[in-house]
């Protein structure tokens, strides 16, 4: 078979992944990315292994997050967080945790249905030991206890919450389950690294791909006054996609949704292992839920759902018939594209802080850590609650990716190899892609400390709480 050449327009997580995997399968690939350095889009931090911070989806969405959560893991090890998270029903909140447990069993099923199927699906630890109910009983037991400083159980990581939360704000049983941190600094540094070593692939960073042609069965594409031909075209351009997507003339349909994280630092607690801790609560409203998302040395991501900390009044914005690329707000693409004033740092983080301060009282010492993480993200169609989509192919040779959760990637490339065997470019090949041991951990952790300090964020933020290896 002829070797096909595919150029991919963006390189966050979605384009990285496209490029490994099908540079893999022995494609000829090119990454076109506007910034100096990959995967430097919108944050993520939570690997959604069940989607147990979302109770407003389904039960399937729920299920779907699971499955491409155990995918998502088992293809990028090194980006995992293995440390667990603690939900919390506020006493204030309308529903009780009993109503939290029905989904938890059915997810509980499904992981053992998954390592059934496939034992190397075990990847988060035993389906007994998913999720485990800790009542008000057994917090006053475990706040006698020493902090470890390595924690190696539930009861261990429930040592920290039982000595800093303050019981009357939740109602009990608190629920611990096991789903995991993502670091996106480290992902930035192993994808880099991997895409680096790769002769098939072609890495044309601070390039950005101002226009596209039709071209026989395949596509011309235009960057830095010049054009170059390619067979099948990857649209990864992230809240951009409408942009490719006009200058192609395909159908869309679509929504784009500027959103803020704060990071914070709680000196008092350099040395002390918080599980995440995560405070539901209604969408938009004063109560939005509340997002405690530890990275060592004391640092603290926070969300805060409502319009003064994580989201913005007018940031959720959908395409028109006249253009595929839904428009944000100046202000907004001014924070992307330029910096944040000094001013609504200190603002929003202190916000954030005093959010989480209601159940944590002591965190009301914690001070700003750095600027925010921040971006904005696509939403294929038009519902904003949707947590789970992956690829579409809007006409021949071109693939439309508009993940909205990370996990989604590998179904994603999967779907997009799938297309390339449809169209009779590659022979459908079973393969076995995994690159782990191509990587040394020393390689991942020093660039993506370097990557922090170059993006002017603190270097803890590229490390780890608890490293599989
Ligand atoms: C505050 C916040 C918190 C989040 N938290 C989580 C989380 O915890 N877990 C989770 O799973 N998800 C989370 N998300 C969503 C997650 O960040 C996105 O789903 C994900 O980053 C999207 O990746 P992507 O590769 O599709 O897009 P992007 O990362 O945006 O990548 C697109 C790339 O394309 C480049 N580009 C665009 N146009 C062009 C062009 N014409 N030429 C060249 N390059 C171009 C851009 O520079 C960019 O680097 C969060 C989002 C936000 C905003």
């Amino acid at each position: 078979m002829r070797k096909i050449k595919i150029a991919i327009v963006g390189g966050g997580v979605a384009g990285a992944t496209s490029a490994i995997y099908l540079a893999k399968l022995g494609l000829d690939v090119t990454i076109f990315e506007r910034e100096s350095s990959l995967v430097s889009g919108p944050p993520f931090c939570h690997l959604h292994a069940g989607g147990n911070l979302y109770r407003e989806i389904s039960d399937e969405q729920c299920i779907k997050l699971l499955k491409q959560s155990i995918d998502f893991l088992k293809f990028y090890p090194f980006v995992v967080d293995y440390r667990p998270t603690v939900i919390a029903l506020p006493s204030t909140d309308k529903q009780s945790p009993k109503q939290l447990l029905l989904r938890l069993k059915l997810l509980t099923k499904e992981y053992e249905r998954l390592i059934e199927k496939d034992s190397s699906n075990q990847v988060l630890g035993e389906p007994r030991e998913y999720f485990r109910l800790y009542s008000r009983e057994d917090l006053e037991r475990l706040k006698s206890k020493n902090v470890p400083t390595k924690p190696k159980d539930s009861d261990e990581w429930m040592v920290a919450v039982s000595q800093n939360l303050d019981f009357e704000t939740v109602q009990f049983p608190l629920i611990l389950v096991q789903e995991y941190g993502l670091n996106l600094f480290r992902l930035a540094s192993g994808a880099t690294l991997i895409l680096e070593n790769m002769k098939n692939v072609t890495l044309k960073r601070d390039t950005e791909v101002t226009n596209i042609q039709r071209e026989e069965e395949g596509w011309l594409v235009g960057y830095n006054n010049k054009q170059e031909s390619f067979d099948y075209l990857i649209n990864s351009a992230g809240f951009r996609t409408g942009k490719i997507d006009d200058m192609l003339g395909v159908p869309c349909k679509r929504m784009v949704e500027f959103k803020a994280a704060y990071v914070s630092h709680w000196k008092s607690k350099e040395q002390t292992p918080f599980p995440e801790i995560i405070f539901h609560g209604e969408r938009g409203t004063p109560q939005g839920m509340g997002q405690f998302t530890p990275y060592p040395n004391g640092y603290f991501q926070l969300h805060g759902m409502t319009n003064s900390i994580t989201l913005y009044d007018d940031g959720l914005v959908v395409n028109t018939s006249f253009s595929c690329q839904p428009k944000l707000k100046k202000k907004f693409i001014e924070k992307i594209e330029k910096s944040w004033s000094q001013e609504e740092i200190e603002e929003r983080t202190k916000l954030a802080i005093e959010h989480l301060s209601r159940f944590i009282p002591n965190f009301s010492e914690a001070t700003v850590g750095s600027k925010p993480l921040f971006g904005a993200q696509q939403i294929p169609g038009d519902d904003p609650t949707l947590r789970v989509a992956e690829v579409s192919f809007p006409t021949r040779a071109y693939a439309r990716c508009e993940i909205v959760k990370v996990s989604s990637v590998v179904d994603m490339v999967k779907a997009i190899k799938n297309n390339l065997i449809e169209l009779e470019y590659i022979e459908n090949v079973e393969e076995n892609i995994s690159f782990s041991s191509e990587l040394l951990e020393e390689q991942i952790d020093s660039l993506a400390q370097m990557i922090c300090r170059q993006r002017d964020y603190p270097s803890s933020l590229g490390c780890l709480n608890i490293n599989i290896s």
